[in-house]
């Protein structure tokens, strides 16, 4: 080899470490959030606070950071890259509310809980002045439909008091305004709200609050729509990152309905014992809040032509899952079932399972993951969420995997079965595996 070409091999790799030093070097300046995103990050419970607040030279890990970005998209529905690309820079400006996402201690292990809730169904509120764009009887009007919308999904009745103390107290204020929660002048947080038993609402006067607004009328935002949210914390949600629903923590419009997700909560928070097992006769009705969101299956949704030919051959197919469930051993294989009792196939299968767990989605194509619970409940798990069915398959609960303490990056459970031998219950993705205790709930 001539000295010539040698030379020429060793320019060449200086200038690609020098190229690859440069690329990283501002990839790192780009993924670096700025103070103010930083604290974005720690006020809404990504970021965890530095331990020694007054060091000034302290600085996130790259690490820490990239798993706080993480953390922030997958709330907001967004992918979940780590880096601070144009999309997620936007975040930091949207219109929102100022309650944290993430509760870094929560007091429940469910998602949308922080506490418990009022502990009653009657429930008073007042509004105490209206906004300088919002009459105060606007408010007040505004407040009551928005009020109504809740009131059903907890068997609620709500109130108006125009004196003393009311349990929700609704108000305008500016900035610094004596909670410790100081708004940020036009934009960005709009509204906050504080859960049972405190209940306080604020909204930030420095917006333009509407109602009834027109598209190009971005400067405004709607009263109704953000009031509706905030009364879901002062009843006692918190943030959902599920993007229909009304406790999504970025501002949307408009909003007409709950969605299943704020339903579940509001059940879990006031209606939990009325729906329970026991006090819920059996029907074959779904039950309370459920019927007008969760589709039935029909039989007109069947294609009977193509019927007999496609169902699997028990003795020849790979299963998706096998489960003994009931005594019985319950084989699923795409969108079949086996019900097997002393290595009989018991009568009428295989079925369709989405005839069996009624209530089940569209989207849930196959089943993988199936357990019976101690109480003798069946969880039939797809992607990260599950459905909880009654032992006579009536859907009882939709949840999601963090009620069973999945971390947020696992993507799906391959398996989930109950142990006889410590009682604990194994949920399974690939190798890894997490323990949960059902008695404690953790
Ligand atoms: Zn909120
Ligand atoms: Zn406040």
């Amino acid at each position: 080899m001539s000295a010539c070409r040698l030379c020429f091999i060793g320019l060449a790799s200086l200038f690609a470490v020098f190229s690859y030093v440069s690329s990283r070097t501002i990839f790192l300046e780009l993924n670096y959030p700025t103070k103010e995103e930083q604290s974005f990050l720690k006020k809404y419970g990504y970021l965890p606070e530095p331990q020694d607040k007054k060091d000034l030279d302290f600085a996130y890990s790259l690490h820490s950071i990239s798993e706080a970005v993480r953390k922030m998209q997958a709330f907001a529905g967004l992918p979940q890259t780590g880096v601070l690309d144009p999309d997620t820079r936007k975040l930091f400006k949207k219109k929102r509310c100022g309650v944290k996402d993430i509760q870094n201690k929560p007091t429940r292990n469910r998602r949308y809980i922080l506490q418990e809730g009022w502990g009653r169904k009657t429930i008073s509120y007042r509004v105490l002045n209206g906004s300088s764009t919002l009459p105060k009887h606007r408010v007040e009007s505004l407040m009551e439909t928005a009020l109504a919308i809740w009131a059903p999904h907890g068997g609620l009745h709500f109130t108006r008091l125009y004196s003393g103390n009311a349990d929700i107290q609704v108000s305008f204020a500016r900035e610094n305004h004596g909670d410790g929660f100081p708004f940020d002048g036009p934009g960005h947080v709009v509204a906050h709200a504080f859960q049972p038993p405190h209940g306080a609402m604020h909204f930030d006067d420095d917006e333009l609050w509407g109602e009834n607004l027109d598209d190009d009328e971005e400067d405004v935002t709607d009263f109704f729509a953000v009031a509706v949210h905030e009364i879901g914390h002062a009843l006692g949600l918190s943030h959902s990152d599920v993007k229909a629903s009304v406790m999504y923590p970025y501002y949307q419009v408009p909003v007409e309905k709950l969605h299943l997700d704020d339903i579940l909560g509001m059940q879990e928070l006031y209606q939990k014992d009325e729906l329970s097992e026991e006090d819920v006769p059996e029907s074959t009705e779904s039950p309370v809040g459920y019927s007008s969101l969760v589709p039935r299956f029909t039989k007109a949704d069947r294609p009977e032509s193509e019927e007999e030919n496609e169902i699997p051959d028990l003795c020849y197919t790979n299963y998706n899952t096998i489960q003994a469930i009931q005594g019985k051993i319950f084989v699923f294989e795409e969108e079949w079932m086996w019900v097997i009792r002393d290595r009989v196939i018991e009568d009428g299968y295989p079925r369709r399972f989405h005839e069996v767990f009624v209530g089940l989605p569209k989207h849930v194509t196959s089943i993988k993951a199936i357990y019976e619970r101690q109480n003798g409940n069946i969880v039939v798990f797809f992607e990260r969420k599950y459905w909880e069915f009654s032992r006579s398959f009536r859907l009882i609960k939709v949840g999601r995997l963090t009620d069973y303490s999945i971390p947020q990056y696992v993507p799906e459970l391959t398996t989930v079965f109950l142990s006889n031998y410590n009682n604990k219950t194994y949920l399974i993705e690939y190798e890894r595996f997490w323990r949960y205790d059902e008695r404690r709930a953790r």
